[in-house]
């Protein structure tokens, strides 16, 4: 449950708008994507049940064509009420070489099916979506980044899957700092890449939206009236942290890196020798370090 006061201090201009403050999830996949394990239903169940107002779907887009959209979007809108809402939305995948980027298309209802993540983030701001670079890795996506950054509204600054749960990665702000020099329409945006229950994790945005609908709410994360809030941290869309995590949280985001670092190494390492890290084994080891 997310604590009370979600928007911080007085600081904050968003405090003179008289709309009351919600809270939701961002980056939700079910088994709308072949990786979920938790039904639309479930998993609005879960934010529900947490104290959330509201999450924001992505499946993965490979999984999809139109007419599965359809019914997706309607599901997104029948799990709507006054006391929830449910954002449509797609991961959309697209390679170079070996090179994976994901985009996260935050408030669509039509399937895009373009090839080039050009085509497609035209697509997304057709429908009045909001597209975000997901995980962002500067090894990966120095090329993507500088093809796409006037096309994108923004790169996802935490990724808790990828980033861990701790500490802030102060290396995405550098990367959104930067890019905001030539590219300052671009913000910082987090979510928690939810595919089962153990990857609950409290990193959400708390927004002020002109009404409670799945387009305020999307209009709301588009001109950036919110904040990134994890306990007591608290990040603004620009990258600017305006809390910091509490000490024992750094402490421990301090011994996660190092741990994580060497996870994901061995994991490369059997994938280059083709030897599969069995799933539980995976998840076990996921629970303890990330
Ligand atoms: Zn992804
Ligand atoms: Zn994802």
């Amino acid at each position: 449950m997310p604590a009370e006061g979600y928007l911080g201090s007085g600081e904050s201009s968003m405090d003179e708008l008289e709309s009351p403050e919600k809270v939701g999830v961002l980056h939700i996949h079910s088994t709308y994507s072949s990786d979920g394990t938790l039904s639309l239903a479930e998993c609005q169940q879960v934010f529900r049940n947490r104290g959330y107002d509201f999450m924001a779907v992505t499946e993965h887009g490979q999984d999809f064509d139109a007419e599965k959209m359809k019914r997706f979007v309607e599901d997104c809108l029948s799990l709507s009420n006054q006391a929830f809402c449910v954002v449509p939305g797609l991961e959309l995948e697209f390679y170079r070489d070996t090179k994976k980027t994901h985009i996260l298309a935050i408030g669509i209802t039509d399937f895009v099916a373009d090839a080039s993540p050009e085509g497609a983030l035209d697509r997304v701001h057709d429908q009045g979506g909001v597209a975000i670079l997901a995980h962002p890795r500067i090894d990966l996506h120095q090329e993507i980044l500088q093809r796409l950054a006037d096309r994108l509204d923004g790169i996802e600054v935490w990724n808790t899957k990828y980033n861990g749960h701790f500490a802030i990665p102060h290396n995405n702000l550098t990367l959104l700092a930067h890019l905001r020099e030539a590219h300052p329409q671009l913000q910082g945006f987090a979510g928690i890449d939810f595919h089962w229950q153990s990857q609950y994790k409290d990193l959400y945005v708390a927004l002020r939206a002109a009404g409670f609908h799945q387009q305020a709410i999307v209009s709301a994360l588009r001109s950036g009236d919110f904040r990134i809030r994890k306990k007591q941290a608290v990040i603004d869309p620009g990258g600017q942290v305006l809390s910091m995590p509490t000490a024992a949280d750094r402490l421990l985001g301090a011994l996660q890196s190092p741990l994580r670092r060497s996870f994901q190494r061995a994991r490369g390492i059997s994938k280059w020798l083709g030897l599969p890290v069995p799933t539980a084994l995976k998840r076990g080891v996921r629970r303890i370090i990330f």
